[in-house]
């Protein structure tokens, strides 16, 4: 199939090709012609999929030919949830449309309200969004949502998760009834359904990949190892496995700031973006990485929502995500639109509900493989996958499946300065137990004690208990009330 099949107009399709797209991707495929129908769409789609042209180009074609928008109003309202993806929205609204004569903008907290406000004081035809600027600038009377005629909402179970609901319920209540609605998410939940029950209109639905499976072509691995000899671990990766670019996904912000500190120490040009970053920092971090000038790439899983960068060939989750969906999510980072990826996670034993949550919503066990000089004293249990675990599970002491009873004492072990521990060995009938002990034999004596205690009992936030009600991060708590 092609691009000129959808019924997409000249000037639109001569941007794709500029673009250098060849073929629809399958939710493009599907959305254009829908969405060039108007109907109402409902889209379950992970990232990387090509979602945004899915509705980006149909909506320039159903906007070019109206009249254009009038002073402080829009034709088109994108809602999205951070401002990283709001920026990358709007430059494919730029890209797609650049030969159509259509006026947009972006808008999101952070920077200053004022440039914003003059630049909707002329109207917009598209206008992209995240929810609290957005209702800050209705508030002001800087934007009325009176002519809206398409309303797209993407990734909308982010958007709840961040405690957004009642924001997006605020805006739809103030648009006017008869619109079209398009809903995009990589997941859909109870309260997901609910959402869409009340606002689309006998909608189309579009599954383009099952549901919370991983990317096909990403390649998973993880790594066992001590908590406190991550960091080192990390480093050794880094340089044994050529990595040039990679996007490393910490829990916290403060762990994100940590580990850029630690591999600045090893001479690794690292940067940390994450919600307590200013736009402007957040900005130059993600250029720099893009350029190639910032080789890592230290990101929590709000700010990394919207990244997008072509072939990023490596994604490593230096912890687990609390919440199974943003593996999903992280590891879709890489392996974008068809091309192929790795995502490594270094995982300690700390973290096996973590893992057998991810596990069991992969419907996968991800492969396991030691680094040689880096196996942990305190073995990684078998995840319990096939079985629900109790809730904020700790590793279980002395049970079956942790083997040799090395969890016991985990908790204040980990708090131990690492003495000479990084030197010491499992032995290889340890490591063939844990299903695949083949190492990294270029492990370098460098991995030391030094390193180690750097990273030493370095104890993380709780999650906390968001608005919505699910289990969410500190740092999405921050964000929604500090919009
Ligand atoms: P998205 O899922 O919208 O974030 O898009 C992921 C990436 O795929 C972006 O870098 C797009 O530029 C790229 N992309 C979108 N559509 C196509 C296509 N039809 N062919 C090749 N690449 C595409």
């Amino acid at each position: 199939m092609t691009f000129d099949t959808l019924g997409l107009s000249e000037p639109l399709l001569r941007a794709v090709s500029e673009k250098g797209y060849d073929t629809p991707s399958p939710i493009q495929a599907k959305a254009i012609p829908a969405v060039l129908d108007g109907h109402d769409l409902m889209a379950s789609a992970q990232t990387g999929t090509g979602k945004t042209a899915g509705f980006t180009l149909p909506l320039l074609h159903l906007l070019a030919d109206k009249p254009a928008a009038n002073s402080n109003r829009t034709l088109a309202l994108v809602v999205t949830p951070t401002r990283e993806l709001a920026a990358q929205i709007h430059e494919s609204v730029l890209d797609y449309g650049k030969h159509l004569n259509m006026r947009s903008t972006v808008v999101f907290g952070g920077v200053k309200i004022n440039p914003q406000m003059m630049k909707l004081r002329r109207g917009v035809e598209i206008l992209v969004a995240t929810p609290g600027r957005l209702l800050d600038l209705h508030k002001q009377n800087a934007i009325s949502f009176n002519d809206v005629e398409v309303l797209v909402l993407d990734e909308a179970d982010r958007m709840l998760d961040m405690g957004f609901i009642h924001d997006i319920k605020r805006i739809i209540s103030l648009m006017p009834k008869k619109r079209q609605n398009l809903l995009f998410s990589a997941t859909f939940s109870d309260e997901i359904r609910h959402l869409a029950r009340g606002l689309l209109n006998n909608p189309v639905e579009i599954d383009v990949a099952p549901q919370n499976t991983t990317a096909t072509k990403v390649e998973q691995k993880i790594h066992p190892v001590d908590k406190g000899r991550k960091a080192a671990l990390l480093s050794h990766l880094i340089r044994n496995e050529g990595w040039h670019q990679a996007l490393v996904f910490s829990r916290t912000k403060h762990g994100a700031n940590k580990l850029v500190k630690l591999l600045e120490r090893d001479d690794i040009h690292a940067a940390a973006i994450h919600g307590n970053k200013s736009q402007a920092q957040r900005t130059k971090a993600l250029a720099e990485f893009k350029k190639g000038k910032v080789q890592i790439l230290v990101a929590t899983d709000i700010a990394a929502r919207g990244i997008d960068i072509d072939q990023l060939p490596q994604v490593v989750n230096f912890d687990l995500p609390n919440v199974p969906e943003d593996y999903v999510h992280r590891i879709g980072r890489t392996a974008r639109a068809g091309s192929s990826g790795h995502a490594v996670s270094l995982v300690s034993a700390d973290e096996i509900k973590q893992l057998s949550d991810i596990e069991r919503l992969i419907k996968n066990k991800i492969p396991r493989e030691e680094v040689e000089g880096f196996e942990p004293d305190h073995a990684l249990p078998e995840s319990r996958s096939g079985h629900r675990p109790a809730r904020n599970a700790q590793p279980r002491r002395s049970s079956p499946s942790n083997r040799n009873g090395q969890g016991r004492n985990q908790r204040s072990a980990e708090n131990k300065p690492a003495g000479n521990g990084g030197q010491r060995r499992r032995s290889s009938q340890q490591r063939a137990s844990n299903g695949n002990g083949n190492g990294n034999s270029n492990a370098r004596s460098a991995n030391s004690n030094n390193q180690r205690s750097n990273n030493g009992g370095n104890s993380e936030p709780r999650p906390q208990k968001a608005r919505s009600g699910n289990l969410i991060e500190p740092e999405r708590v921050i964000q929604s009330g500090n919009r």
